[in-house]
């Protein structure tokens, strides 16, 4: 039945005999691969498949039959481990198992693709000719690797088996890379952990993900690899020993739940272990997750989702688990099929270990992919359907199309996700941000008119400072208001070069205009003191003031920062004749600060605990605190943190009743955001009296008033408006002005909003 025409070994100058292949041996070996692949796939086989595998066999084998691989193996060894890998670690069937068997001959051999149409049918012959064509896409060099990728998964690939059997001979190839001469091993591993690694990631096959990665690292830097390794050997009794104990008391936990479960523990890659030590900077002795501890339930599927979080109750009442590193994907499972729950918990010795639970079922889904599910969905004929369910899956995950070739590219690496923020806009909108970007860079992109005016925003309904940090998945309003204009400080608190371009240009624009007015001043109050003005008296007076130019000088008076006595000084100097001693001045102008110093603005944060830590916090309804406020912090039982100003009505219940739930907070100076208060004006009607008085609020104190409200009975009037004020500072003086006007008797700030 097998063709075992071979080369025979010729020529007596051959000495070292036990390098000679062995015909006899050879022939066994190639049966029995071919046996093992067959075991492999018994399982899935329907009627007349058997034959048809061996069919491809013998063409595979004839056609090779004499080519020796680069490590002297007969070729056929190659397409034999292919179509194991196929069906064995990726799970395809019959048709792919044909297809990888033959899918090098049409490239290497005489044998053509009407041959194979013939033989085995038109499906089989597309797959081996997409196979065929992809080795050429690859072949025509590496700068456009990105978009030959992208034609190749979009392309060639009318049948998704054509990249899943790629993959599978990918990693044969990484497998037996050994043999290879440097400069191909260096080739092909790049390319594996640019492309393939990716590309298998994001089909869910992780098995075959995680051993490409570190085939990679052991081709390219085998001492790290060796390293890796060694030490992770080493540390294996200790490994073992903290899980034994680690678990010991789950273990008499789940024994009471009556489910069958098995706990395994699997060290991290080589691969993972060395991008942490690389990325952190760390060694290998400080790479403190080495391993992930999995519990494994034997559920019935009605039951999986609530015996998995009744384990994760189980692990978390012996081990105090990190909030943020809760990840559930078992009620929404990621995009590539994969269902856990996973926790980080607190181990006795002050470790972080990941837990991670699920069942049976999503345990081989993990760690084969989709092709797993079979398994689960009934017989034989259920197989079929749910594989061809599983490549449509594969397809789409393949097919998106809203990216481009390298974005496609970079998507599989994971990059994008950790370079960029995603967030979205009130309406849904996606919008995508570096990473570190604040509602400031959001205000910005949306417009930069909306930028320039931007004095906060609700973050998923919550208020946030210009300069709050976004996350993943954010939701963000942004609130302006009209009198509203970028400041230096900004600078610091955005990220994204549109944003810090536009405030540049606003900032100069600006400075432009205060020196106009600068210059404006100077010269009136000049006339006014009788002093000619012209660029002689400029250049005496920027000499007498040490400035280091004209733009500082009027920037200075245009700002305040020099008031009209300096001028008055100036004047009785000039009269002194000290003028003309030039270089003193000039000394002094040459230690004068070359930068213009502005009046220093603070953060705008709230610290809270005693650490004074910025976290999270929301303002309460009741008291609507401000920067300036004395406050405190509650710990709500839904919201999170809660600021009360400590005068709030229902500070001495809080304060009382649940000291234990108090913690400090005090604001850093003043905010440069404005918040929103209430004020209530009493007094004696008379006409005239709203108009003046929001005259006052937006006009004189240009202050934004968000709503306004008045009542008058019998003469008497009174009035409810809610405005934006910076800080109590601000809000003091408002009221001082609004209880000067005429009539107003009485100006007091209330505690609770309007309902
Ligand atoms: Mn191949």
């Amino acid at each position: 039945m097998i063709n075992s025409h071979r080369q025979k070994p010729e020529g007596a100058l051959v000495l070292n005999l036990s390098v000679l292949p062995d015909p006899e041996k050879e022939r066994k070996e190639i049966i029995h691969r071919y046996r093992r692949l067959l075991r492999q796939a018994k399982p899935i086989l329907k009627e007349g498949d058997a034959r048809l595998i061996r069919k491809a066999f013998n063409l595979a084998l004839e056609a090779h039959r004499n080519m020796r691989r680069k490590s002297g193996e007969p070729y056929i060894f190659h397409p034999l481990a292919v179509a194991e890998i196929c069906v064995g670690e990726i799970g395809l069937g019959t048709t792919s198992i044909i297809s990888a068997l033959v899918h090098d001959v049409v490239e290497d051999t005489d044998i053509e693709l009407a041959d194979i149409e013939k033989m085995f049918g038109r499906k089989i012959a597309r797959i081996v000719d997409g196979l065929t064509k992809i080795k050429g896409v690859f072949e025509q060099g590496t700068s456009a690797q990105a978009e030959n990728f992208r034609k190749m998964l979009f392309t060639l690939s009318e049948d998704v088996r054509v990249i899943l059997i790629k993959l599978a001979d990918r990693l044969h190839n990484m497998r037996t890379l050994d043999s290879m001469p440097r400069q191909n091993q260096l080739r092909i591993s790049s390319e594996t952990i640019y492309l393939y690694a990716p590309l298998a990631h994001r089909l869910g096959l992780n098995v075959i993900k995680t051993e490409l990665e570190d085939l990679y690292l052991k081709f390219t830097e085998q001492e790290d690899y060796e390293d890796i390794t060694r030490r992770l050997e080493e540390s294996k009794s200790i490994r073992i020993k903290f899980l034994r104990s680690f678990v010991q008391p789950i273990k008499e936990e789940l024994d009471k739940l009556a489910v069958p479960y098995e706990i395994k523990s699997r060290p991290k890659s080589a691969f993972s272990i060395w991008n942490k030590m690389r990325k952190q900077n760390i060694p290998f002795d400080l790479v403190f997750d080495l391993f992930a501890i999995r519990i494994i339930l034997q559920a019935p599927l009605e039951q999986e989702k609530s015996l998995c979080w009744q384990v994760y109750s189980i692990v978390t009442d012996y081990y105090t688990p990190n909030p943020d590193r809760l990840r559930d994907w078992i009620s929404t499972p990621k995009a590539n099929g994969y269902e856990s729950l996973h926790t980080t918990v607190m181990a006795k010795n002050g470790q972080w270990v990941e837990v991670q639970i699920r069942t049976q079922r999503m345990d081989e889904i993990a760690e084969k992919g989709y092709a797993a599910h079979w398994k689960y969905k009934g017989n034989q004929a259920g197989y079929e359907s749910n594989l061809e369910k599983w490549l449509l899956r594969v397809r789409e995950l393949l097919e998106r199309q809203d990216l481009t070739a390298l974005e496609f590219v970079d998507d599989f690496r994971g990059n994008l996700f950790n370079e960029e923020v995603f967030v979205f806009t009130p309406r849904g909108e996606l919008k995508t941000l570096p990473v570190g970007a604040t509602a400031l860079d959001f205000a910005f992109e949306i417009h930069s008119d909306i930028g320039a005016t931007c004095i906060g925003a609700k973050v998923n309904q919550k208020l946030v400072p210009i300069n709050h940090i976004l996350k993943n998945g954010d939701q963000i309003e942004i609130l302006t208001s009209a009198k509203q204009k970028p400041g230096e400080d900004w600078l610091r608190f955005v990220v994204s070069s549109k944003a810090k371009s536009r405030i540049k240009e606003s900032l100069k624009e600006e400075q432009k205009k205060v020196v106009e007015e600068g210059k404006d001043i100077v010269s009136r109050k000049l006339r006014q003191l009788k002093i000619e003005a012209g660029p002689q008296t400029t250049e005496q007076l920027r000499f007498y003031l040490g400035e280091p130019s004209n733009f500082t000088l009027h920037f200075k008076f245009g700002k305040g920062i020099y008031s009209v006595n300096e001028l008055r000084r100036f004047k009785e100097y000039r009269q002194s004749g000290a003028h003309k001693d030039k270089v003193r001045v000039q000394e002094a102008a040459q230690v004068s600060p070359l930068v213009i110093p502005t009046k220093p603005k603070s953060d705008d944060i709230l610290l809270i605990g005693e650490d004074m830590d910025v976290v999270e916090y929301k303002l309460a309804k009741c008291c609507t605190p401000i920067p300036g406020d004395e406050v405190f912090g509650f710990i709500s039982v839904n919201e999170g943190i809660k600021i009360h100003r400590s005068n709030c009505t229902n500070a001495p219940e809080l304060l009382a009743n649940h000291g234990n739930r108090v913690i400090k907070a005090k604001w850093t100076s003043q905010y440069e955001v404005s918040f929103l208060t209430g004020l209530k004006v009493i007094g004696t009607d008379r006409v005239g009296l709203i108009n003046d008085v929001s005259k006052i609020i937006s006009e004189e104190l240009k202050v934004n008033m968000s709503s306004i409200s008045f009542r008058s009975d019998a003469g008497a009037f009174e009035g409810e408006i809610m405005l934006y004020v910076t800080d109590t500072r601000h809000l003091d003086f408002l009221m001082g002005k609004l209880e000067k006007v005429d009539g107003v008797v009485r100006v007091s700030r209330f505690d609770s909003r309007p309902s």
